[in-house]
C-alpha cells in the first residue's frame, strides 16, 4: 500500500511527482492553454522538454506582468485551459475518456457534457499584486482545492470537532475560498461573518468556536478589541493568521493573546501564494517554527532570483507550479513572495517528508509605498527587469526610502552606465522604463557611485 501523503519515501515521491508533472504539462497546459502554449512557443520550448522535475526547472518563471504586460487583466484569460472536444479525446486521462466516449453511444450530448465538466470553469477568485485578476476553476479544481483543505486541517491539528469563526473580509479571495473548502473537505463547520469586530463577537456568540481566522495585517488590533469587548474567547484552542506573518505581527499577536488570557491558544499561519489556490499552514507541533507545509503530489514549490525571475541558489522569490489543477492553471509562477528556503527534509517537529517554506515574506516584492499622492502596490520584479534590460546599465542598485521632508515613501533607482553610455540619455531613459514597467516615475534616478547596503535582495535594497 502506499504511503499517505505526507509520509511519503523520497524514491516513492519523486516518481509520484515525475508523473505528474507530465501529465499537467503535456496534457493539460501546454495542450489548452493559449498563453503557456504560446510561451513555450516563443521560448523556442517544445512540451515534452518541459514535461519532467529537470525540465520544469529549467523553464524562466512567469508572472502577473508576463500574462498582463499592459496591465490589463483581461490577459488573465489566456491562461485558462480551453479544451474542445476533439482536442480532449487526444489528452484526456484514459478511464474518463473511456467513459465518456462509452456515453456518448447512448446519449449524444453527454461527451460535450463531460468534457464541460471537466475543463469548465465555473468559479472564480480575484488575485493579483500590482494589478487584479480572476483566477479561474474547474469543478475538479473545487474538488482538489477541498482535499488539499483536508489535509490542511491535519497539518493543524485539527478536526472535524473543531469550530472555525473566519474573520477575514468576505471577498472571493483564494485564501477564503481554501478554507470554505478545507472546512468542507475535513467536515468543520465554518462561519465568514466578515471583517468588522461587531459581526465577527456576534458569531462568536452563536457557537463554541475553537479556531479564530484573522488576517496577518490588523489581526492583533482585531483580537484585541474582541477581548476588550468581551468577546466569547475561551473556547478557543487555535488562531489562525491568514497571509504569512511578519514576524512583529506574529509577536504582536501572540503579546495580545497572552494579555487577554489566552497562553494556551495556539498561533499557525495559514498562506495561499498569490495567483495559487491550495492553502499552506504550519504544523501544529511545531507551534509555527519550521515553515509552511506544501502538497508535494499537488505543487511543486522552488525559489528564484528575484532579480532576474532565473534559477537561483539560497534565498529568493517563490515559484509555483500546479499539478493536476486546470482553469487557470500556472507553471513556475511568480508570486512575489520571498523565502529564506524550501526545506526537503523530514520536518523535525511532525516528521512529514513534504516540503516546507521556511522564512516567507509575503508580497515582499510588490510591497505597497505610501507615495505622496497616495498608496500605491509597486512591482519591484517589473522595476528590476526594466533597469536591468537596458543595455547602457553596467550595474544598478533599487532603494526604498523615507522622505526626510514629509515622511512619504521614495523610489530611487541608482545606476552605474556602461562604458560609453550618454548619461543624461540614459537617466532619462530609465525613467521613463521604469514609469512604463511599473507605473510610477522613479523619485530619483541617481547616476554614479551605487549605495551599499542590506535588503531584500542583492540589488532590492529596504
Ligand atoms: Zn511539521
Amino acid at each position: 500500500m502506499a504511503a499517505s501523503w505526507d509520509r511519503r519515501p523520497p524514491a516513492q515521491l519523486t516518481k509520484t511527482r515525475e508523473a505528474a508533472v507530465r501529465t499537467q504539462v503535456v496534457d493539460a497546459v501546454a495542450a489548452f492553454s493559449p498563453f503557456w502554449r504560446g510561451r513555450l512557443k516563443a521560448l523556442g520550448r517544445t512540451a515534452s522538454s518541459v514535461a519532467s522535475l529537470s525540465g520544469l526547472a529549467s523553464l524562466p518563471a512567469a508572472g502577473e506582468r508576463d500574462v498582463c504586460p499592459d496591465g490589463d487583466p483581461a490577459g488573465a484569460a489566456a491562461l485558462v485551459l480551453q479544451a474542445g472536444e476533439s482536442g480532449y479525446a487526444l489528452h484526456a486521462e484514459g478511464p474518463r475518456l473511456r467513459k465518456a466516449l462509452s456515453r456518448r453511444l447512448a446519449a449524444p450530448g453527454s461527451y460535450r457534457a463531460i468534457v464541460e465538466s471537466d475543463t469548465r470553469p465555473t468559479s472564480y477568485v480575484w488575485a493579483g499584486l500590482g494589478l487584479r485578476f480572476p483566477v479561474a476553476s474547474t469543478r475538479s479544481d473545487l474538488d482538489v482545492v477541498a482535499r488539499a483543505g483536508a489535509r490542511l486541517w491535519q497539518v493543524l491539528g485539527l478536526s472535524r470537532a473543531d469550530v472555525v469563526v473566519s474573520a477575514l473580509p468576505t471577498l472571493p479571495t483564494a485564501t477564503l475560498q481554501a478554507l470554505q473548502l478545507g472546512a468542507l473537505g475535513a467536515g468543520s463547520p465554518l462561519l465568514a461573518p466578515g471583517q468588522r469586530r461587531e459581526q465577527v463577537a456576534a458569531a462568536l456568540a452563536l457557537v463554541p468556536a475553537t479556531v479564530l481566522v484573522v488576517p496577518a495585517t490588523g489581526g492583533a488590533d482585531l483580537v484585541e478589541a474582541l477581548a476588550e469587548g468581551e468577546a466569547a474567547l475561551s473556547t478557543l484552542t487555535t488562531v489562525l493568521v491568514a497571509g504569512a506573518p511578519y514576524e512583529d505581527e506574529r509577536a504582536e499577536l501572540r503579546q495580545v493573546l497572552d494579555d487577554a488570557g489566552l497562553g494556551e491558544v495556539v498561533l499557525l499561519a495559514v498562506h495561499v501564494p498569490d495567483g495559487h489556490r491550495l492553502a499552506w499552514g504550519e504544523c501544529r507541533a511545531s507551534a509555527g517554527s519550521t515553515g509552511l507545509h506544501t502538497y508535494p503530489d499537488l505543487e511543486v514549490v522552488e525559489l528564484v532570483d528575484p532579480d532576474t525571475g532565473e534559477q537561483g541558489s539560497g534565498a529568493g522569490e517563490v515559484v509555483v507550479t500546479q499539478l493536476g489543477m486546470r482553469g487557470s492553471a500556472l507553471l513556475r509562477w511568480r508570486t512575489g513572495d520571498l523565502a529564506e528556503s524550501v526545506a526537503t527534509s523530514a520536518c523535525p517537529s511532525c516528521g512529514r517528508t513534504v516540503p516546507r517554506v521556511v522564512g516567507l515574506r509575503r508580497a515582499a516584492l510588490v510591497p505597497e509605498l505610501a507615495l505622496r499622492t497616495g498608496p500605491k502596490a509597486v512591482d519591484l520584479r517589473a522595476v528590476a527587469s526594466a533597469v536591468g534590460g537596458r543595455p547602457d546599465v553596467a550595474d544598478w542598485r533599487v532603494v526604498m526610502g523615507r522622505s526626510s521632508r514629509d515622511d512619504a515613501d521614495e523610489l530611487l533607482v541608482h545606476v552605474r552606465p556602461a562604458d560609453g553610455a550618454d548619461e543624461a540619455e540614459m537617466a532619462v531613459g530609465v525613467a521613463r522604463d521604469v514609469r512604463v514597467a511599473c507605473g510610477l516615475l522613479p523619485t530619483q534616478v541617481v547616476v554614479g557611485e551605487l549605495p551599499a547596503g542590506s535588503g531584500l535582495t542583492r540589488r532590492l535594497l529596504g
